[in-house]
């Protein structure tokens, strides 16, 4: 039997990451799947190591365009976007190995990946991360002070059209506690995974 294939998304500040990371230390046997990205390591991450067998903060293979080009050529990825200019997909291998020894996984993706694997693996459950309002993400967003105005309203933007699609989720989760928000990730992914 496969394992369960739990995939949370949601729109860019949302607080994907975070309650990621709380629902983990929460529950040590969530999988985090490993990606590839062509974005920078940034100082406090190490790379995806392939010989760990646990994987509980989402974890990167580092590589550069060519890699990830081919990479996609040779179908090691289960799917992949653009985002921010970088390039992301989820690593095949792993996830499929876990899945067919029918152990759970959980991919951490944004909203178009997310829409790719339910395309291929319709048995996947997905969760959208929701923030408690859309005034609050566009605060959350602004607190970021790194992006010009017109990378924020187009981050917005494209965040209410992610958020539109909750209604075709599996399952919602608002984010006005990220601790909340966490345990409430937990039970839907132990409601999935028959032990
Ligand atoms: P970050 O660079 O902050 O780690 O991630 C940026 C965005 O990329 C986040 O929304 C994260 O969920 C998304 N992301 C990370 N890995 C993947 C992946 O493998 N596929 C897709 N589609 N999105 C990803």
């Amino acid at each position: 039997m496969s394992g369960a294939l739990i995939v949370l998304s949601g729109p860019s500040g949302v607080g994907k990451g975070t309650v990621v990371s709380l629902a983990t230390s929460l529950d040590s046997s969530i999988w985090i799947a490993p990606s590839m990205t062509t974005r920078k390591m940034r100082p406090n991450e190490d790379p995806f190591d392939e010989t760990s067998e646990i994987s509980r903060s989402k974890a990167y293979l580092f590589v550069d365009d060519t890699t990830f080009q081919e990479t996609v050529e040779s179908g090691g990825l289960i799917e992949w976007a653009t985002y921010a200019g970088n390039r992301y997909g989820t690593l095949r291998t792993p996830v499929e190995t876990r899945l067919e020894a029918g152990l759970p996984v959980l991919l951490e993706i944004e909203v178009q990946g997310a829409d790719s694997v339910i395309e291929h693996m319709p048995h996947a459950k997905r969760v959208m991360l929701m923030p408690p309002s859309f005034a609050e993400l566009a605060r959350r967003l602004s607190g970021r002070g790194t992006d010009s105005e017109t990378a924020k309203r187009m981050r917005l933007a494209k965040a209410r059209s992610e958020m539109a699609q909750a209604p075709y989720y599996d399952h919602t989760i608002i984010n006005d506690d990220a601790s909340k928000a966490a345990e409430e990730l937990v039970i839907y992914y132990r409601s999935w995974h028959v032990a």
